[in-house]
């Protein structure tokens, strides 16, 4: 039985905490926080509650693994809900295309909306994503990253190789696939699920809309924040011990190996084992004593591109709106723009901004858990934005910006079709400079480095350390972030440290 500690309770660090005391090990985990679940968190107020990060579940099989894994059943815990339709999209010449939860009713849909031939160019580029799925997922998505190891795995057949096409981009696989503008706009948007930029990221994400629309897309009733006391729970009933409001300070190491945690308090917490769920730019800039072994990974973090933010108000309203998708995007005329901007490139080259004309996700869950009564709505609505970098990009902290922003944002809805500003009882705005401040992750990015870049996979941190006993898990190292990767690299690193 190893000591372990794993720092950080987001979900990454719950899962691992989890499946760490399921393999029967001593683990204490400490978080920073006064509660858990990091990013994936909640905000209520006066009747109104809001899940202010993840609003969306794809793969929930990853976590149905982790409560097998740790003797319990995932829909015993949270009330898991596949969503039909998926979601709404609004295009900026008026085109509405309502996306429906389950696969084989996707090509349908879409030829109604956006004519005949649609959903045959999309089921195409889906059998291609299906075929990157099958050879990717085993090889790279549950497998401990091993360099020229891992590379040399994936690149086993030629054929395998041709599917995946290292070398094209999203948007290049966009173009080939896809005649429809608007097919090419939905397939670019998934870049952003890794907090990326379709015009550099590997073409290989279109696994990311295969896997949502043939898996299915889900929602936790009650709110999606509540899977993190869920797996909370599996890591408690194993004897895990929680620790909150509790800082650490400095990973320790003596003899060459992880000895323990040193703590903000001044206590020390001696471990064999560390799992660190933090950033994991944030664990080698600070945590971490600069160590000769680890110069690699930190040469590597700084040459990627961190992964972008995202500007967030939570809209109390009152009144309903009719016909309202569960997930909303109001998509721009100009879609690069946007990446521009967001990663200071193009026109925006080396000067990262606000976006002027953004995509709009709305996230209105039509759960009685989240309103004060029937008359009401509460709405996530998110948008993406640079991270908060006051010397090189942007200071979200700057006065009159993020409220002058917000006011923004609300007429770029109405405009679109979506005026909510006289049924405002209240707004609360985050900005990435409130998401570094309240999880830890270096200028809010979302998720830890981004996939911009065809080496850009290979750049994240892996989930075993250079300094033996120390681990990283969560979405800043492999195989990357959202929930359901979070979820898989704690099964990577419970399968490296093993059963007690
Ligand atoms: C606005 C937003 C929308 C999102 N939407 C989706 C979505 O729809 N679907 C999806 O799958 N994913 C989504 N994501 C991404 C998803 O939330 C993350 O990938 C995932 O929650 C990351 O989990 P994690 O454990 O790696 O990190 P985090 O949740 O960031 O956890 C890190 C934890 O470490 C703690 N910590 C940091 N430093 C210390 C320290 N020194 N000592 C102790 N504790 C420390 C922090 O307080 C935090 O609790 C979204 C994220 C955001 C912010």
């Amino acid at each position: 039985m190893a000591r372990v500690v794993v720092v950080g309770a987001g979900l990454g660090g719950l899962s691992a905490a989890a499946r760490l005391a399921a393999l029967g090990h001593a683990v204490t985990l400490v978080e920073q926080a006064a509660t858990v679940g990091g990013k994936l968190g909640r905000f209520a107020r006066d009747g109104h509650a809001f899940d202010t990060g993840p609003s969306l579940v794809t793969l929930p099989q990853v976590y149905r693994d982790l409560f097998a894994a740790t003797g319990g059943r995932l829909e015993d815990a949270v009330d898991l809900v596949r969503l039909d339709p998926a979601v709404g999209y609004r295009f900026a010449d008026g085109t509405r295309l309502t996306v429906p939860g389950r696969a084989d009713a996707v090509p349908a849909a879409l030829d109604e909306a956006l004519g005949p031939g649609a959903g045959a160019q999309w089921t195409a580029l889906m059998e291609r994503a299906a075929a990157m799925w099958r050879i990717s997922e085993q090889p790279f998505l549950r497998t401990p990253l091993a360099g020229a190891t891992t590379l040399a795995r994936l690149a086993r057949r030629p054929a395998d190789v041709a599917a995946i096409a290292p070398w094209q981009t999203l948007r290049g696989l966009g173009r080939r696939h896809l005649a429809h503008p608007h097919l090419r706009t939905l397939l670019d948007r998934y870049a952003t699920y890794s907090g990326s930029d379709p015009r550099r990221a590997p073409a290989v994400l279109a696994t990311v809309p295969y896997a949502e629309q043939a898996f299915g897309s889900w929602y936790v009733r009650g709110g999606l924040h509540r899977l993190g006391p869920a797996v909370l729970d599996r890591a408690l009933a194993h004897g895990a011990v929680l620790r909150t409001g509790c800082t650490a300070r400095r990973v320790l190491v003596a003899g060459g190996r992880v000895a323990g945690v040193q703590l903000a308090d001044g206590g020390r917490l001696p471990a064999d084992v560390v799992v660190s769920g933090v950033d994991a730019t944030a664990l080698h800039a600070g945590l971490l004593a600069p160590d000769p072994r680890t110069r690699r990974v930190r040469r590597d973090l700084a040459r990627a591109t961190p992964s972008l933010s995202g500007f967030v108000l939570l809209l109390a309203l009152r009144g309903r709106t009719p016909g309202l998708d569960h997930h909303t995007v109001l998509f721009p005329e100009d879609y690069d723009a946007e990446f521009d901007a967001v990663f200071g490139t193009g026109r925006h080259a080396g000067r990262p901004c606000p976006v002027t004309d953004p995509t709009v996700y709305v996230s209105a869950p039509d759960d009685p858990a989240l309103v004060p009564d029937g008359d009401s709505e509460s709405w996530f609505v998110l948008v993406n934005a640079p991270r908060h970098d006051p010397v090189h990009g942007v200071d979200w902290d700057t006065p009159g910006l993020a409220e002058g922003y917000a006011d923004r944002v609300l007429d770029v809805m109405a405009r679109r079709g979506l005026d909510v500003r006289d049924r405002l009882r209240w707004r609360v705005v985050r900005t990435p400079a409130d998401l570094a401040r309240g999880t830890g992750s270096v200028g809010g990015s979302i998720y830890g480095s981004s996939s911009n870049g065809s080496r850009a996979a290979f750049l994240r941190p892996g989930n075993a350390s250079r300094v033996p006993g120390l681990f990283l898990v969560g979405g800043s190292a492999h195989p990357g972030g959202g929930l359901p990767l979070v979820g898989l690299s704690a099964e990577i690193v419970a399968g490296l440290v093993g059963p007690a």
